[in-house]
């Protein structure tokens, strides 16, 4: 049996978790940074909550002895891919592919959230597609400011909430006209899932600032919840388990 330590809280962790109990011979703990109470359902053990730093991650890592330690955090997780990328076990980060810009796009590129700030236009009307925690960048800016979340929410900030999940790129289309946006702000996060925005921007013409990705992690990275499983099948081979 191999045991398997896999960073979730994306989709593509919920995807090796599945694949990995499916293929058996690993067992599998799933962690969560314990942001949200109910992670979605992983069909393997769980775990939640930081584990104080990478020392306290190389502990938990002794402690369950663990084999083989999978990253599958967002694309912006950078603390916890460092951590991840400091342990001494054999660590596979998936990373999904950026966004690249197509014929089309007007993208503004911004290196951090802070430097979004500093090129939003005093006379915005923009859409923060961006977590919660990282709205408080955009106090006291003078644009009018909409943020989106799937439920009512206080944060005590001056920002016009939309209640809503991302959509389709019509659906997105459809709520950027509705509420006159002129920019669109977010993350470069890649995949599937809050891609409508950024096609939506295209269609409508609408300048996104980009914040781009923090450094990458050194050492072995993939792109998919596919090509992580193979390499957990190749390094449990490798280990004779
Ligand atoms: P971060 O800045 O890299 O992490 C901050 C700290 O949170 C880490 O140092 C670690 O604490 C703890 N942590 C993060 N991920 C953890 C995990 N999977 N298990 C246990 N502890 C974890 O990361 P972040 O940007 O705050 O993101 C936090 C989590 O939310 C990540 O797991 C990420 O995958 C998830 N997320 C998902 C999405 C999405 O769109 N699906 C978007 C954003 C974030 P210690 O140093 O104490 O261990």
């Amino acid at each position: 049996m191999t045991h398997v330590l896999l960073l979730a809280g994306t989709g593509e962790a919920r995807a090796v978790a599945r694949a990995l109990r499916e293929s058996g011979g690993f067992d599998v703990i799933a962690s969560f940074a314990g942001a949200t109470s109910a992670p979605a359902d992983m069909a393997v053990r769980t775990r939640s909550g930081g584990f104080g730093g990478a020392d306290g991650l190389t502990r938990f890592v002794q402690a369950e002895r663990i084999d083989l330690l999978i990253d599958a955090t967002h694309p912006f997780a950078a603390q916890m891919k460092a951590n991840a990328a400091a342990q001494a076990i054999p660590v596979c980060h998936i990373i999904r592919p950026a966004w690249r810009p197509v014929a089309g796009d007007h993208w503004i590129n911004c290196a951090s959230l802070q430097d979004a700030v500093r090129q939003l236009p005093a006379q915005a009307r923009a859409f923060l597609a961006l977590g919660q925690r990282h709205l408080s960048a955009f106090e006291g800016h003078p644009a009018e400011l909409w943020v989106r979340s799937v439920e009512a929410s206080n944060t005590g900030t001056a920002m016009n909430w939309i209640i809503g999940s991302p959509g389709s790129a019509e659906d997105e289309a459809a709520l950027f006209t509705e509420h006159d946006f002129t920019h669109l702000v977010c993350r470069n996060s890649g995949g599937n899932a809050g891609y409508g925005k950024i096609e939506a921007a295209r269609q409508l013409g609408l300048p996104v600032l980009m914040v781009q990705r923090p450094a990458q992690p050194v050492g072995t990275i993939v792109e998919t919840a596919e090509a992580a499983l193979r390499w957990c099948k190749s390094m449990s081979e490798q280990d004779g388990g």
